[in-house]
Formats: structure tokens, C-alpha cells, sequence
């Protein structure tokens, strides 16, 4: 009889995983259960992800995809600017190629590199990579049964029991609940997207400060993100430090208080950036469509004991905010991993609980890395010093990355970190004083 697995969920983490066992020729059964309706039920699937070179980019090769993703994948994406509330651009790198350094884990072969692609392109790819014989549509696991292992789903069916069932349903994960009792927390910011269809042509400054990538603003708890998508069109995104259930349901209540208002909720939404200049706030002012949106996580570090027969993948193991560009590449890095120990233990008649164990050992601490960078970098962009934190945090993560030693200075006297501080701060403050002395000559708005 050939292996029997149940992955739960076609996002990026299950459809990688459903996709490296295709093209592995196991003989196996695999067969994917999806929350949606059909491929097409959710048309906007959300954001722009960047890919990195370790992670989703070497998943992408894996499942035999690459020729196919650089054809969706945006290396000018990767242009990036970095700003505070007077839009003081306190870095800005360019796209298409960007500075390349060498990445630690990669050998020193690979570059440093970060396309974006669209999340639907992302889905699209893999989804029509996959057996469509495998995906089963409109299957939301309810329930699984822990003394048969049969799966219980919301339209009454049941189907298995699976020598191994794969939580890859995201972060509300139903599977997680076999392992774990730990549930995602609201992660303490809230905030709202919405989305500006033709800004070339009706807001080009908007577009020329967004450029090809992404333009991120900070400062005093509050962030703005704007970001390019595929089809030239940008999401927006504002978020704010709340803490506490209040923070928690700030969007919502906001979003009830305006009905169908849409110019009165921006407006709610701007009274917390009154002091941001003009150009950030016309960000907000012409975007429609605002979703609110609180933010969640798991506990960095969170594992569990290992269980004979079930896993998980990607955000199901390890929620985190969006603030490192981490989660898709961890959920895809996740797959390559598992599907790899997979494949050895099935080829050699060999012991896939082992296999499975081995994943969670390697899985855990670099879950707990990631989880500690996207922490580390949220609470510096929601910190009252804004971009000086965020940044000097971002340049810690890339100097582990590449296995620099920081603390050996720029020269024998001014520590590297020392250094970034002291720029950040001499631009911040030159840039506010600048938008101070033209707010003498001319108003804002
Ligand atoms: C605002 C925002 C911006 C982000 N930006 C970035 C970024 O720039 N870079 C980055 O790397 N990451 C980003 N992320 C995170 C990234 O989107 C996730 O880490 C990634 O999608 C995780 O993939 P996944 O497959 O594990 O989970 P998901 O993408 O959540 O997919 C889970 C799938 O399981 C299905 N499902 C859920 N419950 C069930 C059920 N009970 N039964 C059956 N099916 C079920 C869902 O319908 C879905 O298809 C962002 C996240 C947010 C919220």
C-alpha cells in the first residue's frame, strides 16, 4: 500500500509541500484539503511577498518551477525606501539586482536577493503545478479525531485515517490543537489595508515615492507601508501600536462606528498621523477599499512534543507579524525541508516517523530565529525612536546573515552599530528641521 498523507491547506506551505512530493515519484497518496470553495474564491489573496535566496527561491527550484517564477518574479521589487513621519528617506536601495552580498547559508555561491511576487502569482504557480486530482475544494477541517485519526470536516464529510496528516492550515490551525494547546496571541498592532488601483495615472508622487518596491514609513508607535504589486496597482497599509484587547478590536469598532463611510473612517484613521506630512497622508486619503486587520503571533520559540503521525508547516508552527518578510519563506522552507526527509525515509523503506522528528528538531530553532528577528524588528518600528531602532536591528539581521561580526567596528574606534545610530539620528533631524523651514515658505497642504 502506498504511504497514505493528508496536507491541510493549499497556501503556500501545502501546496509547496503537495508539489515536492509530486515531483519526487514516491509512491504515495497524497491529498490536500483547502478551507476555499474553489482556486478562484478568494480572488485577492492579500499583498506582495518578497522570496528569499535560502528559502522560497531555493523551494521554487526544487519543485522544478523556476523557469515559470522568473517570469511572475519582480527583482526591480526590491527597490526600498525607508522613512520617517517628515519623510525624511533614511535609506534608500535601489531594485532590479540591488546590492548583492553573499549569504552565509548558501555557501557563498548565491547572492543576496529578494523579488517580490504577488501572492496570487505565488498561489497561480504552485496551484497549477499540483496533480489537480490531489486538491480537494470547500474542505474545512473541523475536527480530528483523536482516537481514529479519522478528519472531520464543516460539510459533514470524514475521510482518512493518514499515516501522517500535515498542518498547513495557517494561523488558526486546526491540527495544531493534536499538539499543542498554545494559540495565537494578538501581537499588540492593528491597522488597516487598502489598496490605490491606478496610481501611475492618477497619483503619479504617490508612485514616483513608492517606485518599483516598497516605501516604509515609521515613527513614534505608528508605520505606513506602500507597497507595488504586480499589476502596477499599490497596497497600503497603516498600523498602529495598540496594546490590549482595546488595540485589538480598534479596527473593528472603527469600521462598525463609520458604516459605510468609507471617507469617514479614513478620517478616523489619519486623526493618528495629523503630524505625518502631507504626501504620507494622501497615501490614506486616496486608497479604497480599507480592511481592518489586527495583528497575531505565536510565542517565539513555541514547539511541541513530537506526535507519531501528525506536523506542521509554515504559519500553523510559527504565526509571526509581517515586520521581517520572513513567514512565506519560512513556510516554504519549511516544505523543502520536510519533503526532503520525506523522500529519504520512503526511498529507503526507512522509518518517516524518524523523518518527521528529525524536521521538527532542525524546524524549531529556525523557527525561533526568525521569530526573534520579526520580533526584534516590530518592536523597533513601534518604538517612539521609529527608524533608529528598526534600522539598526535590520542591519544586525543582515550582518548575522552574511557571518559579519559587527562589534569589530567600521574603524578602530567607532562601532559599526554606534555608527548607523549616529547617521539615522543626524538625518532624522536634519530632515525634520527641513520640513519645518518649508513649512514656513509654503503650507503642506
Ligand atoms: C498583512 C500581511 C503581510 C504579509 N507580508 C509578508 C511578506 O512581505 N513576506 C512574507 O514572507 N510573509 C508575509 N506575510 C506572511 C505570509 O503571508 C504567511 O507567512 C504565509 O502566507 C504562510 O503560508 P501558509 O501556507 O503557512 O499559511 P496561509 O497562507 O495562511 O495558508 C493556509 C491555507 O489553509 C487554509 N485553511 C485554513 N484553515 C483551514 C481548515 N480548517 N481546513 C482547511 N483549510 C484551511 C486557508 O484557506 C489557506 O489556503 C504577511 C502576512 C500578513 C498578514
Amino acid at each position: 500500500m502506498p504511504f497514505s498523507l493528508a496536507i491541510i491547506g493549499a497556501g503556500p506551505a501545502g501546496l509547496t509541500l503537495a508539489r515536492l512530493l509530486q515531483v519526487s515519484d514516491l509512491e504515495i497518496t497524497v491529498m490536500v484539503f483547502e478551507h476555499d470553495a474553489s482556486p478562484t474564491a478568494r480572488p485577492s489573496q492579500g499583498g506582495t511577498l518578497d522570496l528569499h535566496t535560502d528559502t522560497g527561491l531555493a523551494a521554487l527550484k526544487k519543485c522544478g518551477l523556476w523557469d515559470e517564477a522568473v517570469k511572475r518574479l519582480r527583482y526591480d521589487g526590491e527597490e526600498l525606501t525607508i522613512a520617517d513621519k517628515n519623510d525624511t528617506h533614511i535609506l534608500h536601495m535601489t531594485g532590479g539586482g540591488g546590492p548583492k552580498i553573499k549569504s552565509k547559508e548558501s555557501d557563498g555561491e548565491l547572492d543576496y536577493e529578494r523579488p517580490e511576487i504577488d501572492r496570487e502569482a505565488l498561489k497561480d504557480l504552485l496551484l497549477g503545478s499540483v496533480n489537480p486530482g490531489w486538491v480537494q475544494w470547500g474542505k474545512t477541517l473541523q475536527r480530528i479525531d483523536p482516537q481514529t485519526g479519522v478528519l472531520s470536516f464543516r460539510d459533514g464529510t470524514t475521510a482518512g485515517p493518514f499515516e501522517l496528516v500535515v498542518g498547513a492550515d495557517g494561523a488558526w490551525s486546526k491540527v495544531r490543537h493534536v499538539l499543542t494547546d498554545v494559540w495565537p496571541q494578538y501581537a499588540g498592532v492593528a491597522g488597516f489595508v487598502g489598496h490605490i488601483a491606478r496610481p501611475n495615472e492618477e497619483y503619479p508622487p504617490l508612485s514616483r515615492t513608492v517606485g518599483r518596491g516598497s516605501y516604509f514609513a515609521c515613527s513614534d508607535g505608528k508605520y505606513l507601508s506602500a507597497q507595488r504589486m504586480g499589476d502596477e496597482s499599490i497596497k497600503v497599509g497603516v498600523w498602529l501600536k495598540k496594546e490590549g484587547s482595546q488595540g485589538e478590536s480598534w479596527p473593528a469598532k472603527i469600521v462598525v462606528a463609520c458604516g459605510d463611510d468609507e471617507e469617514k473612517l479614513k478620517d478616523k484613521i489619519l486623526e493618528n498621523f495629523h503630524d505625518w506630512t502631507a504626501t504620507q497622508r494622501q497615501f490614506v486619503k486616496v486608497a479604497t477599499g480599507f480592511r481592518p486587520w489586527p495583528l497575531y503571533e505565536l510565542p517565539v520559540g513555541e514547539f511541541w512534543e513530537h506526535k507519531r503521525g501528525y506536523t506542521l508547516i509554515g504559519d500553523a508552527s510559527s504565526l509571526m507579524t509581517p515586520f521581517a518578510g520572513e513567514g512565506v519563506n519560512k513556510a516554504m522552507r519549511d516544505s523543502l525541508e520536510l519533503a526532503a526527509r520525506l523522500e529519504d525515509a520512503l526511498k529507503a523503506n526507512g522509518d518517516v516517523d524518524e523523518a518527521v522528528r528529525e524536521y521538527e528538531e532542525i524546524m524549531f530553532p529556525r523557527a525561533k530565529r526568525w521569530q526573534t528577528a520579526t520580533m526584534r524588528n516590530k518592536d523597533g518600528m513601534f518604538s517612539n525612536e521609529g527608524p533608529v531602532t528598526f534600522l539598526v536591528g535590520m542591519v544586525d539581521d543582515i550582518a548575522e546573515e552574511m557571518g559579519k561580526d559587527l562589534s569589530k567596528g567600521i574603524s578602530s574606534w567607532i562601532p559599526f552599530k554606534t555608527g548607523v545610530w549616529c547617521y539615522v539620528v543626524s538625518r532624522q533631524w536634519i530632515g525634520a528641521w527641513r520640513r519645518r523651514l518649508s513649512g514656513m515658505i509654503w503650507k503642506e497642504e
